[in-house]
């Protein structure tokens, strides 16, 4: 069997670079940084100056890997985004030198892959959660590598939490957590809480991306007072991954809204291989086989494993026929 040694090690080093990138920017970021998408939601030099350099590695070690990422340069190459290419050209180059705005904005469309059922292939939220990472709350760059429509490794670095966080997971080969340099790797796993009344829960904090009140619903069916711990973007997962949580609800805001896959790949993979299970709301495991997006799941549930059967059953009463 592949241990993806190689893999793992080219998805470290992207990461971490994308981290140190994100983190720059972050702390330099002005109006001119960010601008909107057709769908009205923001981007930032960050979203695309992580896609090309975690592209770069990608490249340069499997270079016949196709890459299904979230950004492409449609925006970027407008006369009127001038000042944001250079920008992103500016960080991507104090990471990678020798690289022309042509070229970074070449790299960023290598993930136009339209992903599904065949040869494998990598997924990239280069910054998943924008919202959160311009507000200064959570965010997180998520890689993953997808086989036969299975994740088989994620990286997925969280540069805000808990003083800064990557975590690795292998199928069949454990979870990890490093520092933001990809050292000090030390083992994690889910927690052993099995009372439905004491768990933490988690959701997204933008209401339009889970619904809140049902949520409030589901954790009052299960016997919980406390309010869900709201945060932005995967580090969701990486929360009930390393026990901090128990659970992560994703629940459906709007009728069909498709998850992306690169919003679950990470994320999901890290806490099944701490312990935990994933699945969607009806109970149904994510299928990354149909594309880019989750398009035969709706909404999604992680937990610690041992309450996710309540979780799922609670959801049940409290949703009937919605889906
Ligand atoms: P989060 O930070 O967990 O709230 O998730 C951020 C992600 O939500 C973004 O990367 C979007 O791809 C995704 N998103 C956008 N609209 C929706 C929606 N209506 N339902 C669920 N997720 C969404
Ligand atoms: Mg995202």
């Amino acid at each position: 069997m592949n241990s993806f040694e190689k893999e793992l090690e080219v998805a470290m080093a992207a990461v971490a670079d994308a981290c140190r990138l994100a983190d720059s920017v972050g702390r330099e970021l002005t109006r001119e940084g960010q601008a909107e998408k057709e769908d009205k939601s923001p981007v930032t030099v960050a979203d695309f100056g992580v896609q090309a350099v975690v592209h770069e590695h990608l490249r340069r070690s499997f270079p016949n890997d196709p890459i299904v990422a979230e950004e492409e340069s449609g925006e970027l190459s407008k006369p009127e985004n001038a000042a944001l290419l250079s920008l992103v050209g500016d960080h991507v180059r104090r990471i990678l030198s020798a690289h022309s705005n042509d070229d970074v904005l070449r790299l960023i469309d290598l993930g136009h892959h339209a992903g599904g059922n065949g040869d494998r292939f990598w997924t990239l939220d280069p910054v998943d959660g924008t919202k959160g990472f311009l507000r200064g709350d959570q965010y997180a760059i998520a890689l993953a590598l997808i086989e036969n429509g299975k994740t088989v490794l994620g990286v997925l670095g969280c540069p805000r939490l808990n003083g800064g966080v990557i975590f690795s997971a292998v199928c069949g080969g454990g979870a990890f957590q490093y520092d933001l340099r990809g050292r000090h790797e030390t083992s994690i796993a889910v927690s052993a809480r099995a009372l439905p009344a004491q768990a933490v829960f988690c959701e997204s904090f933008e209401s339009g991306h889970s619904a809140h009140d049902v949520s409030a619903r589901v954790t009052q069916a299960l016997g919980s007072i406390a309010t869900p711990r709201r945060l932005d973007s995967q580090a969701k997962y990486a929360v009930v991954a390393t026990g901090e949580g128990d659970v992560y609800l994703r629940l459906p805001t709007k009728k069909g809204y498709e998850e992306k896959i690169w919003d679950h790949a990470a994320g999901a993979l890290l806490v099944e291989t701490a312990g935990g299970r994933v699945t969607d709301i009806h109970g149904k495991p994510l299928d990354f086989s149909r594309g880019r997006t989750l398009a035969a799941n709706r909404g999604v549930v992680a937990t610690n494993g041992k309450l996710h059967e309540a979780v799922l059953a609670a959801i049940r009463s409290c949703t009937p026929d919605k889906a």
